[in-house]
């Protein structure tokens, strides 16, 4: 077995990329698709899990390194687990996350008082050899206003259940220590420890 020395951290939101950069063993160097010109690849899968192996096998073939990506998104139980898989979709369609989330905080009034939600992200390791392993980690919560200014993306109306603020309340650290990359990393990590 050969050591990883280096990954590729295969994403290019920049929130994401440092979460999964901070989750790794700090030894290993981590470097992005904009490293190397690497675009994105179309996201055709139907679940977390297919797109964040989509994922990992095109950066890997791509770079030619071990690659790490992740799919992730927010469900919503009264909008039928909706955004989901097109999480980033719908900020792009409504005119960036402030947008969406105004919008979804519009449909939850409409449809009932069931504020339940669920963060998920399936992360993937891939190897240039196509060795791949995966694993999805879910935390769940309840849908605020909008709350906060750290963190990116869905953060300022997701509350952790436990918790009485939402993560774009919470320092950096604390998210991190608890998030769904966190979960589905400590379950990687595992298997793939060894590696490091
Ligand atoms: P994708 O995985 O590239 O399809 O993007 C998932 C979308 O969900 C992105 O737009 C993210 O901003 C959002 N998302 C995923 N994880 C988080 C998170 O930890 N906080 C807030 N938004 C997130």
């Amino acid at each position: 077995m050969y050591k990883i020395n280096k990954i590729l951290v295969g994403t290019h939101n920049k929130g994401k990329f440092k979460e999964i950069s901070d989750l790794l063993p700090n030894k290993v160097e981590k470097v992005s698709p904009n490293d190397f010109g690497i675009e994105s690849p179309e996201e055709n899968g139907k679940t977390f899990l297919a797109n964040s192996e989509l994922k990992a096998n095109f950066f890997c073939n791509r770079s030619k390194l071990v690659t790490i990506s992740d799919d992730s998104g927010l469900e919503i139980d009264c909008l039928n687990g909706q955004p989901g898989i097109l999480s980033a979709r719908w900020a792009k369609e409504f005119g960036g996350f402030d947008n969406a989330m105004t919008e979804i905080l519009k449909k939850i009034k409409k449809s009932n008082k069931n504020k339940k939600a669920q963060f998920v992200c399936s992360l993937t390791i891939q190897w240039p050899n196509g060795k791949k392993i995966s694993e999805v980690g879910i935390i769940k919560g309840t849908i605020s206003t909008k709350k906060g200014n750290n963190g990116f993306g869905y953060d300022p109306i997701f509350i952790p259940d436990g918790y009485s603020k939402t993560f774009a309340e919470m320092d950096y650290k604390e998210k991190l220590l608890i998030d769904h990359r966190n979960i589905a990393y400590k379950k990687l990590e595992e298997k793939i420890k060894a590696y490091f």
